[in-house]
């Protein structure tokens, strides 16, 4: 089957690309099935594969090495390194790691999976060189930065090397619109849409869905083929949907070739507007779970060693940008009626130390009334 070419790009690949991150192998006949899905993906057109050493603790990428025996020149495989690698000499060590991984002697796509607030982008960004001049890594692309961020590594020696950027981008955080967007298309670099289908999460009950299901209905598509559709409508943007289910992975693949006219992308667009809203962060509770840090204190204390910490990232947002807004809930339940943190603890930490708590921080809020 001939699909449709991602448009903004000089190399060959498929409009859609596969994810593979989290709860994604769990050893066994679960790894098979894994690869058939790979493979599946790659004779579906999907060839762009997206991994990282974080997934599954390097085993998502030896997975993925598995599944490309023999078939290598067919996909382009893209992975990352973490924020904990990001000096010079650990990035080329990683990558080296991943290229034994992956069982590949070349990396199509080295990212930057989260910047580190503490290490100068530039170091990264010379490491990532280094592996391009050696051989080993033919593209580089920068994930989670800001705008700001992705001008300056432009500026940099890496600037021509660089491909794409990755970051955030579904129906349920559309904060990229705003500035890196418009940056990708103008230095013509691909943004790979990581969660577009928003984690299985774009509910079919949810009032805004009516709009989806009318057209999915016109365009005999399901609603996640025209999410992925609306998501195409920019040229530089290709996402990269995970799946461990066959039709998904087919469905996924198919919306490559469905285009949406201007009147259903509009009524997408209005239907999601995205509201983002100045919240008093006294007014945000942080709920109780593996890894959070509920107070001050031991957000300050950083027990879990989370890189980067909310200080680490403190000292960034006080001289720059937050990359996104953080996401709430209304809570209903709350006897002080505050509003319950649904994504972005570090960042929500972070905000709160940098601004001394006295600074309201930008948010997304889900289950307010309209009006
Ligand atoms: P996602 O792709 O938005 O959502 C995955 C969920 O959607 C799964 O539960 C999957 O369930 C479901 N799904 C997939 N296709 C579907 C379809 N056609 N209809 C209905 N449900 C469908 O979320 P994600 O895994 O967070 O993101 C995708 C990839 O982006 C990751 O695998 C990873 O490669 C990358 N990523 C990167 C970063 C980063 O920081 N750079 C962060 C997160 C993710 P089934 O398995 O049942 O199909």
């Amino acid at each position: 089957m001939s699909l449709p070419l991602h448009a903004s790009c000089h190399l060959e690949v498929g409009a859609i690309g596969q994810g593979t991150a989290l709860e994604w192998t769990d050893g066994g006949t679960r790894d098979t099935h894994c690869i058939q899905m790979l493979r599946l993906g790659i004779d579906l057109g999907m060839t762009v594969i997206d991994t990282a050493p974080i997934y599954e603790n390097g085993h998502a990428e030896e997975v993925v090495g598995r599944a490309l025996a023999g078939r290598r020149t067919e996909a382009f495989v893209a992975t990352k390194f973490s924020p904990e690698a990001s000096r010079r000499e650990h990035v080329i060590r990683s990558a080296e790691e991943s290229l034994r991984r992956l069982r590949t002697d070349w990396i199509d796509l080295l990212q930057i999976h989260w910047p580190h607030p503490s290490v100068p982008l530039s170091e990264s960004l010379e490491g990532m060189v280094r592996l391009v001049e050696q051989g080993k890594v033919r593209h580089l692309g920068l994930g989670n930065c800001t705008a700001g961020q992705i001008r300056e590594a432009l500026d940099t020696p890496a600037g021509p090397h660089l491909l794409s950027v990755q970051q955030e981008y579904s129906l349920a955080d559309r904060s990229i619109e705003a500035s890196i967007l418009p940056l990708c298309d103008e230095h013509q670099l691909w943004l790979l849409a990581y969660s577009p289908l928003a984690r299985g999460k774009i509910a079919p009950t949810d009032p805004r869905a009516v709009v989806l299901m009318e057209i999915a209905a016109k365009c005999e598509s399901s609603i996640a083929q025209v999410v992925l559709a609306w998501l195409r409508r920019d040229v530089a943007v290709l996402p990269i949907p995970r799946s461990g289910s066959e039709d998904h992975l087919r469905e996924n693949a198919a919306a490559a070739t469905i285009d949406l006219c201007e009147d259903d992308v509009s009524r997408i667009d209005a239907a999601y507007a995205m509201r983002v809203e100045p919240v008093e962060t006294d007014e945000i509770f942080v709920p109780d779970g593996d890894g959070v840090y509920t107070t001050l204190e031991e957000a300050i204390e950083n027990r879990f060693d989370l890189v980067p910490g909310p200080a680490d990232l403190a000292e960034k947002i006080e001289s720059g940008e937050l990359l996104k807004p953080i996401k709430l809930a209304v809570d209903r339940d709350d006897p002080h009626g505050r509003y319950r943190l649904l994504e972005g603890r570090v960042r929500y930490w972070a905000w709160v130390i940098a601004h001394r708590g006295k600074r309201p921080i930008p948010a997304v809020i889900e289950g307010l009334e309209e009006g």
